[in-house]
């Protein structure tokens, strides 16, 4: 099992290059990531016979490309993922399938993305059953099932159960096979995206969940499909997933449906956190400092429209600082706000909205900051709210830095509108 790391509150470097450096060639506020860790986490899952990258934890489509270098297929969630993955050289006609459908709903840019390019879809409500039909008639597709039970880190995040709106209600599978019957078309797998996290007790009620469904299904399933939510540590007190024990359940279900189907299941699974979370670093620059009451604050040049999560979900990142002159200097308490005019635009949030304060290294206007384990859920949530410019991109790979999405300029924000005439 992986060791779960330390989070220090000074960094002077990422992937070996100096922060120094990564700020005078791509400036602040700036995401980068780190190929090298992405590399790993994905290696780490060679156990499973098809790993599937949720991209909308990172979507950049260098890093789509990357993964798929490395033997990695993706799932697509709209018609903007799928032209993603086509463009990062993903085909749907390969085996494992390069690219999966993979939603509750079809729009009807996506449907007709789905046709085009016969990409599978994995339906996540009966009527998909309905209008992939009409449009693929005899085409095979996969189920993602509701077992009726959920798990997830917060009520945003919740992914099963009554209270979700995601996959296919447990009961209503075999009203989705007598859909499927009337188009000719065969349910060849089934997935569960629940978010067990490290709970291994409850990932056996889902595996269970899991066989009793494929069972009613029947022979024609081939692919079984764990989902996502394996977690990463964002604290100090958090912990990995022991992946052994976890490919173990999986497993034996898979080979228990072999026994019972006498033909190969195959076992995906669906990492979006996992395999970029901890790749990412967005740096920003301390722009003001001032005390408020009893409330010492560092304003960035980074916001919520760049990082979403403390906002959305009240989510802890690891926070370092990287001085420009490199000393240490003693820590006190701080809280990180950005530049929005939003009372809600701060870093060090619970959930809920509740200001808390970091243990951070004093600095002024001037030095970095560093928002880590900000991979997954990060950039690809970044918005233009405020009229903020979104920022770029840049990979560390083999020791260089490489931008990989500029950032925006008042062009590009502006490119979409027109004023028509009165
Ligand atoms: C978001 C999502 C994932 C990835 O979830 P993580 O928690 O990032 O691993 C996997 N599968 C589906 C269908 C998803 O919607």
């Amino acid at each position: 099992m992986l060791t779960a790391p330390s989070f220090p509150t000074t960094r002077q470097s990422i992937a070996g290059i100096p922060i120094a450096d990564l700020v005078q060639e791509f400036g602040t506020p700036c995401y980068v990531y780190d190929v090298a860790k992405i590399q790993q986490r994905i290696r780490d899952l060679n156990a499973f016979d098809t790993v599937r990258y949720a991209q909308k934890a990172l979507s950049n489509i260098a890093i789509l490309d990357r993964v798929r270098r490395q033997g990695v297929v993706v799932d697509a969630v709209s018609a903007g993922e799928i032209e993603r993955a086509l463009r990062a050289g993903y085909s749907a006609t390969t085996k494992p399938a390069g690219i999966v459908y993979t939603a509750d709903v079809f729009d009807q840019d996506a449907l007709d993305l789905v046709v085009q390019h016969a990409i599978p879809v994995n339906v996540g409500s009966p009527d998909m059953i309905d209008q992939l039909g009409e449009r693929m008639p005899g085409c095979s597709f996969a189920m993602r099932i509701n077992p009726g039970f959920g798990h997830g880190h917060s009520q945003k995040t919740n992914t099963g159960g009554p209270q979700s709106k995601h996959g296919i209600w447990y009961e209503d599978v075999d009203e989705c096979l007598l859909r499927a019957d009337r188009h000719g078309m065969a349910v060849t797998g089934l997935h569960m995206h629940i978010g067990s996290g490290t709970d291994l007790e409850h990932l056996s009620q889902v595996c269970g969940a899991m066989e009793r469904i494929a069972s009613q299904v029947g022979r024609t399933v081939t692919t079984i499909s764990a989902g996502g939510g394996l977690p990463v540590p964002y604290q100090d007190h958090q912990e990995y997933v022991d992946l052994a024990k976890y490919f173990e359940l999986w497993d034996a279900t898979r080979c228990r449906l072999q026994d019972e189907f006498g033909h190969k299941v195959e076992l995906e699974i669906e990492p979006g956190r996992y395999l970029v979370a901890e790749s990412g670093f967005l740096v920003a620059e301390i722009r003001a400092v001032k005390q408020m009451g009893e409330n010492l604050f560092y304003l960035l040049d980074a916001g919520f429209n760049d990082l979403a999560r403390p906002i959305l979900y009240g989510a802890y990142h690891p926070i370092s600082i990287a001085r420009r002159d490199g000393q240490q200097t003693n820590s006190k308490p701080v809280v990180l706000g950005g530049p929005l005019c939003e009372s809600g635009d701060i870093f060090t949030q619970t959930e809920g909205g509740f200001v808390d304060r970091r243990e951070l290294p004093a600095a002024g206007v001037g030095d970095w900051v560093i928002l880590e384990v900000a991979g997954a859920y990060a950039f690809s949530m970044a918005s233009n709210y405020n009229s903020r410019y979104r920022c770029p991109e840049v990979m560390i790979e083999d020791g260089t830095p490489k931008l990989i999405r500029r950032r925006e300029n008042a062009d590009d924000l502006l490119s979409l509108e027109c004023i028509p005439e009165s």
